[in-house]
């Protein structure tokens, strides 16, 4: 049973769309068309993405304060103050007291207090740079230039943390052909050239499939294709030496089953009736990836000389897997069920996916819960905060947050993640400024390392504290994250005081 706007709802998202339309009136975008257009895409971008009707609300709402100057207190008065919060938290800083690189820099820190206070904000933000992304072609050359960049280096990566593979692809695909546009012409025609091989492939292999498991009698399954995103299969080349032939899953076959038990009986069928390579197994149900994608991947060889990728995963896995955290923010907003007034119809005519559109649970799996803003997130906005210099902000944030990741693991098994690069005394501080400020030794995978030793993937850290052990001035040099550095330097400053 679909999940529908209660009345309040219809009659927020209503006001907030007449309210818009209002506020807009008269002005165009880059492309000439009604600026309208802009907000309502995003309104309906947002409900895709299947948040609730105050972000909806909010998104039609995002540029009204900006570019049309309706006042606050307006929006306050007719919207209350949580749909204020969240127009606000996208709103830039005003044109006429900050100018350039400090308005823009600022205007990115602002988001991000914001973000961390209320993570639909970023959503917001994602959708209207989404829908940018999409008119792009119409915006003068330069500032085209810097949203691609941006994208690429802030918004795609955050997207990709927070589990929305399906935004995270969109945003890097439309962005690289303005960021790097000889790279993505080279990568498109590599691309034309296989992709009718890739294509009459994947449509024979998927016949087969379904002719297996028909014989296996497991007829409820749903399967389609995905090809590779543009610009990642361009980071991968650029690892494979411009290789296609070294790129295994340029293609894959995804397989929808209804429960979990299904998923390993599909796995079954599939290495029961093709050969699967070697250490490309992966169970990602048992062992989830820290942003919470749930999958089973194998490779298998086709028996006409190829290979091809099978992710296996269930209907929720796989909402989970193309939204991520956005696909419970929903829940927060606490959506009623209830039958669909007439009236309310033009509604589903605007927002084609609304919130919560009813997708089968997997058995014993939890449905609903509080959505809180991921721990990386809030310490992201902590260790920025005080930065000044706009140059400083970006190099920081992209240090800390966006360079490659590793995942290291307690001993209990929890995940850490932390950049490449860092060493035991990254992890204690990431833990907590107290283990690291006692921290006395450390094992990596049940040997004792020293305090300098590069993390890897996989390690599982130890760390001994001692009451008697303190930080010192050469930890500063050694460690990679600010989060590290900020606490040795306060300590030692503590200590000298
Ligand atoms: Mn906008």
């Amino acid at each position: 049973m679909p999940t529908t706007p209660s009345k309040e709802e219809a009659e927020l998202i209503t006001r907030a769309y007449e309210f818009a339309k209002r506020a807009h009136e008269g002005h165009t975008r880059y492309s000439g068309d009604p600026y309208f257009n802009h907000v309502e895409e995003t309104a309906k971008i947002l409900a895709e993405f299947g948040v609730g009707a105050k972000t909806i609300g909010a998104g039609l709402l995002h540029d009204s304060i900006e570019d049309v100057g309706t006042s606050e207190e307006e929006v306050k008065e007719k919207f209350g103050d949580e749909i204020l919060f969240l127009v606000k938290g996208v709103t830039k800083l005003g044109r006429l007291k900050y100018r350039g690189v400090e308005r823009h820099v600022g205007s990115l820190q602002k988001l991000f207090v914001a973000t961390s206070q209320d993570i639909r904000v970023l959503f917001i933000k994602f959708a209207d740079r989404l829908h940018n992304l999409r008119t792009l072609e119409y915006v003068p050359e330069e500032k085209r230039q810097r949203i691609a960049l941006e994208t690429l280096e802030i918004y795609a990566p955050l997207a990709y943390r927070l589990g929305v593979r399906k935004l995270h692809r969109e945003l890097e695909d439309l962005a690289f052909k303005y960021a790097y546009p000889e790279d993505y012409e080279k990568v498109l025609h590599l691309l034309k050239q296989t992709s009718e091989g890739t294509s009459k492939r994947l449509d024979k292999i998927m016949k087969s499939i379904k002719k297996a498991f028909a014989k296996e009698g497991m007829r409820n399954i749903r399967t389609e294709c995905r090809v590779k995103g543009i610009y990642s299969l361009y980071k991968k080349l650029q690892r494979k030496d411009w290789d296609m032939d070294k790129v295994y899953d340029i293609g894959a076959v995804r397989l929808i089953v209804p429960s979990v038990n299904d998923c390993y009986r599909a796995l079954g069928v599939i290495h029961g009736t093709w050969r699967p390579l070697p250490n490309r197994i992966r169970d990602y149900i048992a062992f989830e990836k820290p942003n919470g994608y749930k999958s089973l991947h194998t490779t298998i060889f086709t028996g006409d000389g190829s290979i091809v990728e099978v992710q296996i995963r269930t209907e929720k896995m796989h909402r989970g897997a193309e939204y991520g955290i956005a696909s419970h923010i929903s829940y927060k907003e606490g959506f009623k069920k209830k039958m669909l007034n007439p009236s309310f119809v033009w509604i589903r005519q605007l927002l084609p996916y609304w919130p919560g559109e009813s997708v089968p649970a997997d058995e014993n799996t939890p449905s609903g819960g509080q959505i809180n803003v991921p721990l990386w997130l809030k310490q992201l906005v902590e260790t920025q905060q005080n930065i000044t210099e706009p140059q400083d902000f970006i190099k920081t944030l992209k240090a800390d947050f966006f360079e490659h990741r590793i995942f290291v693991f307690t001993p209990k098994g929890d995940v850490v993640d932390l950049p490449v690069g860092s060493s035991p005394i990254d992890f204690a501080y990431a833990i907590h400024s107290d283990i690291g400020d006692h921290m006395a030794g450390a094992k990596v995978n049940g040997k004792l390392v020293s305090l300098e030793t590069k993390l890897e993937n996989g390690n599982i850290v130890n760390i001994d504290t001692k009451e008697s052990s303190h930080p010192t001035q050469k930890w500063i040099d050694v460690a990679k994250t600010s989060i590290a550095k900020k606490s040795i330097k306060a300590f030692l400053s503590k200590e000298a005081a």
